[in-house]
């Protein structure tokens, strides 16, 4: 099967969707891969070692006319009229903010499937590239607040005398607040979390945070959060402006599918904080868990410095590129057969799941 592997050209997106190992493996399975010059330079991957895991370097036009494409970001319009008709597109797709591309991809009669939309089940734990993405951006959230702060994590005795350890508060501890939690508590902070789902209380624990206790329970379907009711909602919200005005580093991570960002931190809350404190937020892309956040600026509000960072694992692009491109290959040893043409099966619980348009229709919004 022909694959190809376009570059990206959404602004600011260094990943590639295929890095040559994975392309290596696919050559000696016998497919032929497209790759456009450059795709991977962004990403730390130069043509070369691509050509010599077996691709071929071509351009824009080669790369999308393939049978099967491989992207990271959506498609944009004009790269959705271009590729082959009944053409197979797996990327990330937003179905839901995403109208415009569906339909156009759906005149194509293009087969697309959603890397959002692979399900959460062990089953599918390869294919994964939302956890594989959120967990590296979990730990550069504490990287980028260790950046922005004007004290050090860990506790430090020196001649001078001992320096008081950081206090870093993670909402959210699903992949991405796990991730955060192990970070900050490697670089020696005094770390505590907080999330609407009991069940993570233990995992919190014994990364080595503390977990803050309010009586809610918000566990939905598929391991998600749901909206909390509105006097679960007070009580975190008086909960949480407790404990925000003893930390120094914030990391917000909380999200609900399909859903805006909850907002945990008003900004009276913000004003109350100490001076000097940061808050990362994670969810500055679906309206920020902060009340004062924009997404990809910094906002200081009285000393206290809010980020709303976008597309946090672009700025890892290599190791974002080798994770994402590990979950494909996962994906595609369920998609292809042995002869390496795709069983398209839509009653399949994985590909059913991420099927957003098929045979001229959209399937999902
Ligand atoms: P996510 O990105 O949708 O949300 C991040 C976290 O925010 C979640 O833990 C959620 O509970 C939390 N949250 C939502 N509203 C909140 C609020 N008001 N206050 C505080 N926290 C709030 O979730 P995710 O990290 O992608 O995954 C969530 C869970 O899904 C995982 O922890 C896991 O249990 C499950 N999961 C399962 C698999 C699998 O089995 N293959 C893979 C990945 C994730």
């Amino acid at each position: 099967m022909r694959i190809g592997v376009p570059r990206e050209t959404a602004a600011g997106e260094r990943r590639v969707a295929l890095v040559p190992e994975t392309v290596a493996r696919l050559t000696k399975g016998g497919h032929e891969v497209v790759v456009e010059r450059g795709a991977g330079q962004a990403a730390g991957f130069p043509d070369a070692p691509y050509a010599a895991a077996g691709a071929r370097l071509g351009d824009a036009a080669e790369a999308l006319g393939a049978e099967l494409v491989l992207k990271v970001q959506r498609p944009s319009l004009e790269e959705a009229g271009r590729l082959r008709e009944g053409a197979l597109l797996v990327s990330f797709l937003a179905p839901a903010s995403s109208a415009g591309a569906l339909a156009a991809l759906a005149a194509r009669k293009v087969t697309a499937l959603a890397m959002e939309l692979v399900p959460r089940i062990t089953r599918a734990q390869a294919m994964d590239a939302l956890s594989s993405q959120a967990n590296l951006a979990g730990y550069k959230a504490v990287v980028i607040g260790a950046e922005a702060l004007n004290r050090i994590l860990p506790m430090m005795t020196t001649a001078a005398g001992t320096l008081a350890p950081a206090r870093c508060f993670v909402l959210g501890a699903g992949v991405a607040g796990l991730q955060a939690i192990a970070t900050a508590r490697r670089l020696g902070a005094v770390v505590s979390a907080f999330d609407v789902r009991p069940v993570v209380k233990e995992q919190v624990q014994s990364l080595g945070a503390t977990f803050v206790e309010v009586a809610v329970q918000a566990e939905g379907q598929g391991g998600y959060a749901k909206e909390l009711a509105e006097d679960q909602q007070r009580r975190v919200t008086e909960a949480v402006a407790k404990h925000l005005v003893s930390q120094d580093l914030v990391v917000t991570t909380a999200q609900i599918p399909g859903r805006p960002a909850p907002r945990l931190i008003s900004a009276e809350m913000v004003r109350a904080m100490k001076p000097g404190a940061v808050i990362v937020d994670l969810a500055a892309e679906s309206g920020g868990n902060c009340e004062l956040t924009r997404a990809g600026e910094a906002v200081d509000v009285g000393g206290v410095l809010v980020l709303g960072p976008v597309n946090v694992p672009s700025t890892l692009a290599f190791h974002a590129s080798q994770t994402y491109s590990r979950n494909l290959q996962a994906l595609l040893g369920h998609l292809l057969d042995k002869e390496g043409k795709p069983k398209l099966d839509l009653q399949d619980e994985i590909t059913g799941a991420m099927v957003v348009t098929h045979a001229g229709e959209i399937r999902k919004k």
